[in-house]
């Protein structure tokens, strides 16, 4: 959206396809975060600059080599995210990914969060302030170590005053239908929980299919599906491209 306005800006024709049935990307999971508000804002003004900025948009449209062909546009810019981690943890399918409590599925009361990153921590405060108990696994030494600062320091204060329980140097051994085996300590033990949701990181989607489509014509590769980031960054790296078209 951040590239299609600036491009737009700069006297480009432009069309952004969206295989949903709505822009927002990854962000629209602010719509139901009960922290999220200025993310939410954020999120919201972009979609409204973007629609008024003279962008053709499509939606429910996946970019294929159809699609392309069809276009035949001079440049291709590429934003197509991230998709979670899934590491080979057996019982792992019987788990889901934290990203899902924002799109539908209701969890147990009782959450076992393997992975106490941002998104984990983030995830974890947002159910354990919407009425459930959570308690956060995480392996390295520190939780919301990918954070820093004071915004850090808010996030566990935040977490520990509404109950957010978690433990560290622990390992997710196996997941199982009632909860989980961890190793902490050198010994092995088992969490009971009503549902597991993990946060293990976030991989590019593959742009390899796109990049082939698109053959002579010129495709750059920026957000998430670069590099797994923060708005932030996929804006900027967005915004940056855009002066250079
Ligand atoms: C649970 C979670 C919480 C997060 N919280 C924060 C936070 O608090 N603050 C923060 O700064 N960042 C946060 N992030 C990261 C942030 O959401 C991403 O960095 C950002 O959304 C990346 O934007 P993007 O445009 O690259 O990708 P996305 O927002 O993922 O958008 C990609 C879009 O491409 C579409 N798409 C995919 N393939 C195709 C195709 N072939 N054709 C057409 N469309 C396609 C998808 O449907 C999607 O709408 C969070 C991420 C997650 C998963």
């Amino acid at each position: 959206m951040q590239a299609a306005i600036t491009l737009r800006q700069r006297g480009h024709k432009v069309i952004l396809a969206e295989t949903e049935d709505r822009l927002g990307g990854t962000l629209n999971f602010t719509d139901k975060d009960v922290d999220k508000e200025d993310l939410r804002n954020v999120k919201n003004v972009i979609v409204r600059e973007v629609m008024e900025s003279g962008t053709c948009i499509l939606l429910k449209s996946r970019v294929d080599a159809t699609l392309i062909k069809e276009i035949q546009p001079d440049c291709i810019v590429a934003a197509i995210g991230a998709h979670p981690v899934v590491p080979p943890i057996p019982g792992i399918e019987s788990a889901h990914h934290a990203f899902d409590v924002y799109t539908g599925f209701l969890p147990g009361k009782n959450i076992l969060m393997i992975g106490g990153g941002l998104v984990g921590c983030e995830t974890a405060l947002h159910l354990q302030k919407t009425g459930y108990n959570v308690l956060v696994v995480e392996m390295l030494d520190r939780i919301a170590k990918d954070s820093y600062g004071m915004y850090r320091e808010a996030l566990l204060l935040e977490m520990e005053k509404c109950g957010v329980s978690y433990l560290v140097n622990a390992t997710c051994k196996e997941i199982c239908e009632d909860g989980a085996i961890i190793a902490q300590n050198g010994a092995l033990r088992k969490l009971e929980a009503d549902t597991v949701l993990y946060a293990l990181g976030m991989r590019p989607n593959d742009s390899h299919q796109l990049k082939q489509a698109a053959g002579n014509i010129p495709i750059y590769v920026i957000g998430d599906c670069l590099t797994p980031g923060k708005v932030g960054d996929a804006m900027k790296a967005a915004y940056e491209l855009a002066l250079t078209l």
